[in-house]
């Protein structure tokens, strides 16, 4: 194995992210702990966004003119950035959507409406996000689907060992997150594929939790679906992806209607624009895609597998310093098997008081059920404290946590 690389240093790039250098209230440094729900941003992706507006704006793919042709330039550019950061095979593959939500929905009704009927299954896992869960709903409450769950097992991985009972011949897809948002879980994407594939479903990963923290490559992975957000990854909100593969684009209907999405308009019917443009319907947010694409030239430059390393170092670090603080229960499996997401509970304390005290401290983490309500079902609870790292984050900060929960064990009277 290498040695692990500890010569990150992540004051390096604090600097480029001036809301990291905010007093909260005032006096007290923030300590920015909520990077799971979204990350912060470099100046880079920021100053992408002011010159775009200040010197290349127009709308994009209508213009006959000079501007028009540089924003739409721009915009494609940024679709080539995702499509190389992701290792997408064609260019066209990468449609931009508002989120991982948005995402998500495109292929519940663009592909579910098509090719779902009355009896199919779906398959889930029970750590999946509301906006992985949600949609298939829906879309059993349209088509008369079944939807079927992989249950988790105590160590917070999934019951993979029951994968080959859960998907069965009617199973026309199995939806599942790379990461889960809660435990942090990574899981075992190669062998969930290839189950699924070999059953003849199809598979769409939610990689929000994943594309911003490490390497990925759509194809090793042999997805053909894959859903992430840019407000997750230094980019701006508003902005997402959908990957899928060309064939199964091109097959499904589009979900939008309206301009931009269409080759030709009668009043009895239309005809839809070739792909990424069939599922990109209206003004589309171009000034956040480009600077999607800023933010993914600042973590190529860092490099994905740095990014990895240093936040499992923070993890580790946390995992000690929670233990320490001692009352104190991490959700989820070991370091080796988790991003750098530590979700826990503070024996005695409601997730939300944790949350606000380590607030006083200027520490914000994040409290409640984190749009995983099944989740925290299965695991017995109703909401958890969240911390979860990006790689300017510091081993100060994870000190500075653990000092804040040993003053909210005092301030609630906890013992332990
Ligand atoms: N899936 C997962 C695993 C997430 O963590 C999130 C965001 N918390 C989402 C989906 C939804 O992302 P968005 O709100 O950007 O659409």
């Amino acid at each position: 194995m290498p040695e692990p690389d500890t010569s990150f240093d992540p004051h390096r790039y604090r600097s480029d992210f001036p809301i990291l250098g905010t007093q909260v209230r005032g006096n007290t440094p923030l300590v920015y702990l909520d990077n799971a729900a979204s990350t912060q941003r470099p100046r880079q992706v920021i100053q992408s966004l002011v010159d775009m507006y200040e010197n290349k704006y127009a709308n994009v793919h209508r213009g006959v003119h000079w501007l028009s042709d540089q924003s739409t330039e721009l915009y494609e550019e940024a679709r080539g950035n995702v499509q190389a950061f992701i290792h997408a095979a064609q260019r066209h593959e990468v449609i931009f959507t508002s989120g991982t939500t948005s995402a998500i929905n495109l292929v519940a009704h663009g592909w579910g409406d098509r090719y779902i009927h009355e009896g199919d299954e779906i398959l889930l896992t029970v750590m999946e996000h509301h906006s992985n869960i949600v949609p298939w709903q829906q879309l059993a409450q349209r088509r008369g689907c079944v939807i079927q769950y992989v249950p988790l097992a105590d160590d917070g991985r999934l019951e993979l060992d029951r994968l080959n009972q859960l998907i069965t011949d009617k199973t026309r897809l199995v939806a599942v997150t790379a990461v889960s948002n809660v435990l942090g879980t990574i899981n075992p994407l190669e062998r969930i594929i290839e189950a699924s594939h070999a059953a003849g479903a199809l598979v769409l990963i939610d990689a929000a939790q994943s594309v911003p923290h490490g390497a990925v490559n759509v194809q090793h992975w042999g997805a053909d679906f894959v859903a992430f957000s840019g407000h997750k990854m230094l980019g701006p909100t508003g902005i997402g992806v959908l990957y899928g593969r060309e064939q199964l684009l091109d097959q499904m209907d589009p979900f939008l209607g309206g301009g931009s999405m269409i080759r030709r308009v009668k009043l009895d019917g239309f005809e839809s624009a070739e792909l990424p443009a069939k599922f990109e319907a209206g003004t589309p947010p171009i000034v956040s895609a480009i600077g999607l694409g800023a933010a993914i030239d600042y973590l190529q430059q860092i490099g994905m597998s740095a990014i990895r390393q240093h936040e499992q170092r923070l993890v580790q670090h946390a995992h000690e310093v929670l233990e320490r603080v001692g009352g104190v229960k991490i959700l989820g499996p070991g370091v080796e098997s988790k991003t750098g997401i530590v979700s826990f509970v503070v024996e005695g304390v409601h997730g939300h008081d944790v949350a606000q005290l380590c607030d006083r401290h200027g520490v914000a983490i994040r409290a409640g059920h984190h749009c995983a309500m099944p989740l925290h079902k299965r695991l017995g609870i109703t909401a958890s404290s969240r911390a979860s790292f990006y790689f300017y984050n510091t081993m100060e900060e994870v000190d500075l946590l653990g000092e804040a929960l040993v003053d909210a064990k005092r301030v609630m009277r906890v013992k332990t």
